[in-house]
């Protein structure tokens, strides 16, 4: 039997410091001249296509995403590709342990339930050294939406597997209802700028204040307590 442990990126994995959203920003400021275009867009939790389409409409910008996305695709890696480097970030506190105690079990697979796109994802995880550690993920291209964003992913690269074995570890209230809808396990981290008891009145079913612990962690990650 196979557990699908998948986790989300920013505020989960690792923290870049603010390289992805100015990585973003800079993007649409050269497609559009607007500076700063994603400022009143709510990043936490959201998947990447929702965080371009509110952009675009909160300027006016007519067209929809998918008029956009290669041009804006290609200039957001060429700056994140850079920006990866000026901003000084760090993986969250029990990676890569935790990874690579999850590797070593059997019939466990660690993948991504990230709202990042998939490129921007890799490089981040290049970045700090993990991307190795997954074999495939949910990624944001996929939908507007997190929880059909899963369900697309899971499609993808899961084949039949149950929902009780697919574990999605993630910092906002986003990624448990995300997880909830699909019938997933919902793991909580407070890492980002939830709190234990936010993310568990939410309805994720295991929290963790970090990973520090990171035995422990794999261990209930893993299902096996
Ligand atoms: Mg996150």
């Amino acid at each position: 039997m196979t557990r699908l442990v998948l986790f989300d990126i920013d505020n989960t994995l690792l923290n870049t410091g603010g390289a992805g959203g100015l990585g973003m920003n800079l993007a649409f400021e050269e497609m559009f001249g607007i500076s700063d275009g994603f400022a009143n867009v709510e990043f936490s939790g959201r998947t990447d296509l929702y965080i371009l389409s509110q952009g675009l409409r909160q300027h006016g910008i007519s067209g929809g995403h998918a008029a956009y996305m290669q041009g804006f695709l290609r200039s957001y890696h060429h700056h994140l590709s850079r920006t990866l480097m000026e901003r000084k970030g760090h993986l969250e506190p029990g990676f890569p342990q935790l990874l690579e105690a999850l590797r070593r079990r059997d019939g466990v697979r660690i993948g991504l339930a990230t709202g990042n796109f998939s490129e921007a994802a890799w490089m981040k995880l290049e970045h700090y050294g993990i991307r190795d550690y997954f074999f495939d993920g949910a990624f944001g291209e996929e939908s507007l939406d997190r929880a059909k964003m899963l369900r697309a992913g899971l499609r993808r690269f899961a084949g039949d597997v149950a929902p009780r074995d697919v574990v999605i570890v993630g910092d906002t209230p986003h990624d448990v209802s995300s997880a909830l809808a699909n019938g997933f396990v919902a793991v909580g981290v407070a890492t980002g700028s939830y709190t234990i008891d936010q993310l568990r009145d939410s309805g994720a079913e295991l929290v963790f204040q970090n990973f520090t612990d990171w035995q422990s962690a794999a261990a209930k990650l893993a299902g096996e307590v």
